[in-house]
């Protein structure tokens, strides 16, 4: 080989490696190209690896399967109107972290024991679901995500957890990724989009819009007795419910024979909930005196 192909060579490796690490240059602070390298696959790879995490996290799925199965049924019929139907979107009640509700990317969507025994009807737990089901479509939840840990370490954890298939809570990187799933903080447009396009989404599976307004004066009420942690994730309902209003009163008013469900909830979720503490009272109380 001589000096010039050596060179030559040299000079086409040289380049190579500026290509790679030019197109890897990911500055994580400006927005969209970087959003662009997050491939919706990646959304579903993250929600894919993270879920069992943030399962664990907030105390586990609750045991009783046909409330589980109820949750799942409102959901996937809410999912079935969206602009992602494709998706596979997983739906459960989990038992701990307070009254709330959160979606992590790529379709997996919880709410919290303490959130469904503020709720009364069908239509109001639709409402909750439809809110999170519109972060997933919107990608709102990588979004979010980019924002609180950096697009960098968001990509290194997809094609980490990609390529072990699994993801270690114990990792730094990992334990961040989770961190940040737990307290999504969406920007104040994307809640209100969220708000709206649920409302859209409901209402097109046949639930009584004005579920979301009694939805935001439960939460309402119970902040002023507690604060929850819907609000530590979601901005404060009075001005949403201004514009849920205005809303339904311009675009679902004049439908009829809207579902709200109230005895449908009552028996799948409240029911199983007060047997729990029927259950959970009745058990007897070891006495120190009996240690
Ligand atoms: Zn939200």
């Amino acid at each position: 080989m001589t000096r010039r192909t050596i060179l030559a060579v040299l000079v086409l490796v040289l380049g190579l490696v500026v290509a790679l690490l030019s197109s890897c240059a990911v500055d994580p602070v400006t927005g969209d190209q970087h959003l662009m390298l997050f491939s919706p696959d990646k959304d579903i790879a993250l929600g894919r690896q993270y879920s069992p995490l943030v399962e664990k996290e907030l105390g586990g799925r609750m045991p009783e399967q046909g409330l589980q199965s109820y949750i799942n049924q409102v959901g996937q019929r809410i999912a079935s109107f969206c602009q992602r139907p494709d998706l596979s979107y997983h739906f459960a009640a989990l038992e701990e972290g307070g009254a709330n509700a959160l979606a992590l990317p790529g379709g997996y969507i919880y709410v919290t024991r303490d959130l469904l025994k503020e709720l009364k009807t069908e239509a109001q737990l639709a409402s909750v679901l439809s809110h999170e089901i519109t972060h997933v479509v919107a990608r709102h939840t990588v979004a979010a995500m980019s924002r609180q840990i950096g697009m960098t370490a968001l990509l290194g954890a997809a094609i980490a957890g990609s390529a072990s298939g699994s993801v270690r809570g114990d990792v730094p990187a990992a334990a961040s990724v989770l961190g940040s799933l737990l307290t999504l903080q969406y920007s104040r447009e994307d809640e209100t989009e969220a708000d709206l396009a649920g409302l859209s989404y409901m209402t097109q599976a046949g639930y009584d819009p004005n579920g979301m307004i009694e939805t935001m004066q439960i939460l309402e009420k119970l902040q002023t007795i507690r604060p929850t942690e819907f609000f530590s994730t979601h901005p404060n309902p009075e001005s949403r419910i201004t514009y849920l209003q205005d809303r339904i009163a311009t675009r679902y008013a004049s439908l009829g024979g809207l579902k709200k469900g109230e005895e449908e909830y009552r028996q799948k979720v409240l029911a199983p909930l007060s047997e729990r503490k029927k259950r959970f009272n009745a058990q007897p109380v070891e006495s120190p005196s009996e240690k």
